[in-house]
């Protein structure tokens, strides 16, 4: 007999521990199922973004950026030092002990608002039930009078370059090597790639970045990435763009491997040899084995399971959110998602806003944006005003040796109405929420202008950005 519950999630990462926890402060009586396990063997809550995606790699990027800045950075303040060495091990440790940190918060939080965790897998049957495989093999099975599918996603593997966990990597092996490989080749230029990526060149790495499309983050604001590219290369990161790869063969000389790269760019085809190839060219949403037959869900032609815009699936209780569905894969929209359709659940109006979900990079310097960028605008056919500013002009970037990057506003050329921000420069990740939360509101770029900045901060590019909207900047010529 199936135990009954308000709510079922499959899933524990940032889409469904959202949605269970919502779920539960409304008083909704909510079960929440994941299969994942940590390194250490044992369950590991809070999915891909907790375990192998945003905070393990947000960990060794601030590793690897402090010692990027003793080697390129510390002399400019006047601090020397003699023989700097990183400790990789030491180094993935620290980030093993944040990943444990937060995956076993996720429990805590489970517990402290009474949700019901299962650990296992679980595959929806017809009716709402889900039939749950736990680690030890035994089977149970919850009634949902809803359920909320949040299995995420997979990495994409290539059918030449079969991960191995050792050589040919995908983020899971990018996030754990031992020792900092000497050669490393990154198959796609998006975010995964730029980021990881640029963990292993600032540790010493020499990394080669090929990417298929003609066009390098064909998604950012033309400016924008043509920024972050230029300072790319000054580190010393090198991007191939329209590289197609086709082979990569595994080979071994004693106890040393190789990977040969065979690739086409526009001059024919090319050879690379590496120590490691990361793989790193999207990931695609993780239904396998989650769909008994005859529940009713549909899985489209991008292999996401089919919602409408409340994230609702047409099968009665059935809803989905996160990676498993479409939009962007970031864990901030799943958060949004699995919230919304709680409170939806619960008779309150949920809704996730898709025009001002952010979007960012952490490379050095940073990437981020909101909104329209001035490619879609002339595309759409939409009459805009542009006011940027550079971050080399801004007193606290220069202070703190930051002086890359700008921020841009872009606002309707009648209304005045923010429809973009883009940036790129030093903690960017904070600061685009300015054109977030001016959006969300309506705001204008006037309204931008005239709100008071602290001085000196990063922050002020932001305001003189939205006054050289209407050329009115101080600290620049308009
Ligand atoms: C290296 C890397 C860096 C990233 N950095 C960022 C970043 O900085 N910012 C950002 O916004 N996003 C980032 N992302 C993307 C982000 O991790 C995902 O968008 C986010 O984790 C998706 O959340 P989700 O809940 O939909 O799915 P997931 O996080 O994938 O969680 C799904 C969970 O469901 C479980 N599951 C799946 N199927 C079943 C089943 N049938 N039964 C039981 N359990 C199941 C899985 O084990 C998993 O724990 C990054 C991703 C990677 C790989």
């Amino acid at each position: 007999m199936a135990e009954q519950f308000d709510v079922v999630v499959i899933g524990a990462g940032p889409a469904g521990y959202h949605a269970a926890i919502r779920a539960a402060q409304l008083g909704l009586k909510t079960a929440c199922i994941d299969a994942a396990l940590g390194k250490d063997g044992k369950p590991a809550l809070g999915g891909t973004c907790l375990r192998v995606g945003c905070i393990p790699s947000k960990a060794l990027l601030d590793s690897s950026r402090q010692f990027w800045n003793m080697g390129h950075i510390f002399g400019d303040h006047g601090i020397s030092f003699k023989d700097a060495k990183m400790d990789v091990e030491a180094m993935v440790g620290r980030k093993d002990k944040i990943v444990k940190q937060f995956t076993g918060g996720i429990g805590m939080l489970f517990k402290a608002n009474k949700v019901a965790a299962y650990y296992g897998f679980g595959e929806l049957q017809p009716g709402n039930v889900v039939k749950v495989t736990q680690h030890d093999g035994s089977i149970v099975e919850l009634k949902g009078t809803n359920v909320i599918i949040a299995a995420g996603s997979d990495s994409i593997e290539l059918p030449f370059a079969k991960f191995d966990g050792d050589t040919i990597v995908d983020n899971v092996g990018g996030l754990d090597f031992t020792e900092v490989p000497a050669r490393l080749a990154v198959i796609g230029a998006g975010v995964i790639g730029l980021e990881l990526g640029s963990v292993w060149k600032r540790l010493g790495s020499e990394v080669t970045i090929l990417e298929a499309l003609p066009e390098f983050l064909a998604a950012a604001d033309t400016e924008v990435a043509k920024a972050a590219a230029k300072e790319f290369k000054k580190q010393g990161l090198d991007i191939r763009l329209g590289a197609k790869v086709s082979k990569a063969d595994v080979t071994s000389k004693g106890k040393k491997k190789e990977v040969a790269l065979t690739y086409a760019d526009a001059e024919g085809e090319k050879s690379l040899i590496v120590d490691k190839l990361l793989v790193a060219v999207g990931r695609r949403a993780a239904t396998k084995g989650l769909l008994a037959e005859g529940t009713g869900v549909k899985i489209n032609e991008r292999g996401q399971i089919e919602v409408d815009d409340h994230c609702h699936t047409g099968v009665d209780g059935v809803w989905a959110v996160g990676d498993c569905v479409r939009g962007p894969m970031l864990a901030h929209k799943g958060f949004e998602e699995g919230i919304a359709v709680a409170e939806l659940i619960a008779g309150l109006p949920g809704h996730v806003n898709f025009d001002t979900i952010p979007w960012v990079i952490y490379t050095e310097p940073e990437l981020a944006w909101v909104g329209k960028t001035e490619q879609q605008l002339k595309a759409e056919g939409i009459p805009y005003k542009a006011g940027s500013f550079p971050f080399a002009a801004n007193g606290r970037a220069v202070a703190m040796i930051e002086p890359a990057g700008f921020v841009k506003v872009l606002a309707h050329a009648e209304t005045d109405r923010v429809l973009g921000m883009h940036l790129v420069g030093a903690n960017v990740s904070e600061l685009v929420h300015e054109g977030v939360l001016t959006m969300e509101f309506n705001g204008s770029s006037d309204d931008l202008a005239r709100i008071c900045h602290a001085h000196p901060s990063l922050s002020e590019a932001v305001h003189d950005a939205a006054m050289a909207v209407t050329k009115r900047a101080i600290h620049k010529a308009n």
